[in-house]
């Protein structure tokens, strides 16, 4: 594998969290010359979305995603209705933004329930209620499938191939709005992570998460490590992701209360930069 063009990186914001706000991430991006951004959704309310799009504007930063959508399996019909109604105000402000997409995290059982089909039953229904308002607004919907570790609390989508039966079950003549986010902390381990990603091919691969996966993981959530301190084989992900056609930024989302966040945010953006053209 060649090394990838430095231009394709890009930062999700989280990785910074705990060191920036939204504003200083922008303008971390700018000074470091990275590219792209994905914003999370409460930095982007702290920080106006008007001040928001003005600084990313000015910088001429590429927005690779906006995190997050998603979160409908709810106890009852109003929460079921709220989250669809908040889905619809995400979608505005990934419009707003100019998003490459809006990243859709499914959600988990609500509360009490252990019908896990029924959960994913109602994702289904989630997104079928707001793709027509997500492509009225030429927001692409990116379904990111998560890790079965999160299937209760965060995500019931666990796979990729699940994500793409979703993606054919409500777009079934692959009309474009409607894909997928592939995130390598997710989906390393999947004996079919490289047909399943030759099968989504160009329209669907819609954003593409890097970071590794560390050995031992010492918390589940939190504990994402900088590519190539861990076991994910990035260059052969990449290799496929491109042979599928994929040519969008590579997004560096990396959640470490142990590590990363803990150092210098410019020092991060460094070696995201460097590990970057090393590893991935
Ligand atoms: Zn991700």
């Amino acid at each position: 594998m060649s090394t990838p063009d430095p231009g394709l990186l890009s930062l999700n914001t989280a990785t910074v969290r705990k060191q920036w706000s939204l504003a200083q991430a922008i303008a971390g991006c700018a000074r470091h010359c990275i590219r792209g951004i994905s914003p999370w959704r409460h930095q982007l309310h702290e920080m106006g979305i008007e001040a928001a799009v003005h600084a990313i504007k000015g910088h001429d930063l590429t927005v690779t995603g906006l995190c997050r959508g998603g979160l409908f399996p709810a106890a009852d019909a109003a929460g079921r209705y709220a989250a669809i109604e908040e889905n619809l105000r995400a979608i505005n402000e990934a419009h707003a933004l100019r998003a490459q997409c809006l990243v859709l995290v499914a959600g988990g059982l609500p509360k009490g329930s252990k019908d896990v089909a029924g959960a994913r039953e109602q994702v289904r229904e989630g997104i079928a209620a707001i793709l027509p308002h997500a492509r009225n607004a030429g927001v692409p919907l990116a379904i990111e499938p998560l890790h079965p570790m999160y299937a209760a609390d965060r995500a019931c989508i666990n796979t990729l191939a699940q994500a793409l039966d979703l993606c054919d079950a409500l777009d079934p003549h692959n009309e474009g709005g409607l894909g997928v986010a592939l995130d390598v902390y997710h989906v390393w381990w999947d004996p079919q992570l490289a047909s399943q990603i030759k099968r989504a091919g160009k329209t669907r691969l819609l954003a593409f998460h890097i970071c590794d996966w560390l050995v031992p993981t010492r918390d589940l959530l939190n504990d994402r490590g900088m590519m190539g301190d861990g076991v994910i084989d990035l260059p052969r992900i990449r290799s496929w992701m491109e042979q599928a056609g994929y040519t969008g930024l590579h997004e560096v989302e990396i959640f470490s209360k142990l590590d990363w966040w803990q150092r210098d945010a410019d020092e991060v953006l460094e070696a995201c930069k460097e590990r970057h053209q090393q590893f991935c």
